[in-house]
């Protein structure tokens, strides 16, 4: 088979020096007829990986990336590395979900607070140590720490006041503490002490101004819907009393 060069169109002996194509098109031509240099170029073409020479078509040809193509390829790749990252939110979210529902503590932080219960923190329920003969208070303070080891028995104390006769009022961060407090006292210091328990104090509201009687039931409900944020349940409210209000007949006021 005779090969053709594609510039003169001419045959391409075997003695002559010839390239091909490195195009789609493979065609052969004479290296002189392409190169008027000293490089033995067939060689260099050999020797050098990915080195080709291309005809003028195949250069014209060649595959090219137009601006826009560039764009929509640069484009799509952000895109998906977009996806990948919601798709990796979207995990970790679902993740933290699970396990602020698997930890009760966590999810508790979002219950909403009623208003009593916050007030009512601060009248925890409380232990009253007292002397049954009036004495010092510092020397009721040294008795308790010498018979209670706070410490070893775990009691957490919030709260510590002072009451008539040397007496001691002492509050602790927890019910169990208290009952724990108290049973310890009772046991170890009954002949000297009396202890006795204080119970917690429910916030009270006085409502003033009202323009009608309102029945116990009415109000109770209003107030709910209109503080159903603060107020979890109505029942958690009681009307103590609704009477008119001393300088103004036609107001009333209420306790809650
Ligand atoms: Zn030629
Ligand atoms: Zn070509």
């Amino acid at each position: 088979m005779t090969l053709i060069c594609l510039i003169c169109e001419t045959a391409v002996s075997r003695k002559q020096a010839s390239i091909f194509c490195g195009g789609p098109c493979k065609k052969v031509v004479h290296v002189s007829c392409v190169y008027a240099g000293t490089v033995d170029l067939p060689t260099l073409i050999k020797q050098i990986p990915g080195l080709s020479w291309r005809c003028n078509d195949c250069l014209s040809s060649d595959v090219s990336i137009e601006d826009t193509d560039l764009g929509q390829l640069v484009e799509s790749k952000i895109s998906h590395a977009l996806d990948s990252i919601v798709v990796q939110i979207n995990e970790l979210k679902s993740t933290i979900e699970q396990a602020i529902l698997q930890n009760p503590d966590a999810s508790s932080v979002n219950k909403p607070i009623s208003y009593a219960s916050v007030l009512r923190n601060k009248t925890v329920p409380a232990v009253i140590i007292k002397p049954k003969e009036s004495q010092d208070t510092s020397k009721t303070k040294t008795d308790i720490l010498q018979n209670v080891n706070l410490v070893a028995d775990e009691i957490h104390i919030s709260k510590i006041k002072h009451v008539n006769d040397g007496g001691v009022l002492i509050g602790c961060k927890s019910a169990e503490g208290n009952l724990k407090l108290k049973k310890l006292v009772q046991e170890k210091m009954v002949g000297s002490y009396d202890v006795k328990d204080v119970g917690c104090v429910n916030p009270r509201v006085r409502i003033i101004g009202m323009t009608l009687e309102y029945s116990a039931e009415h109000l109770r409900n209003q107030l709910f819907n209109m503080n159903d944020v603060l107020i979890s349940n109505p029942n958690d409210s009681k009307i103590i009393k609704i009477l008119p209000f001393k300088r103004d007949n036609a107001k009333y006021q209420a306790v809650v």
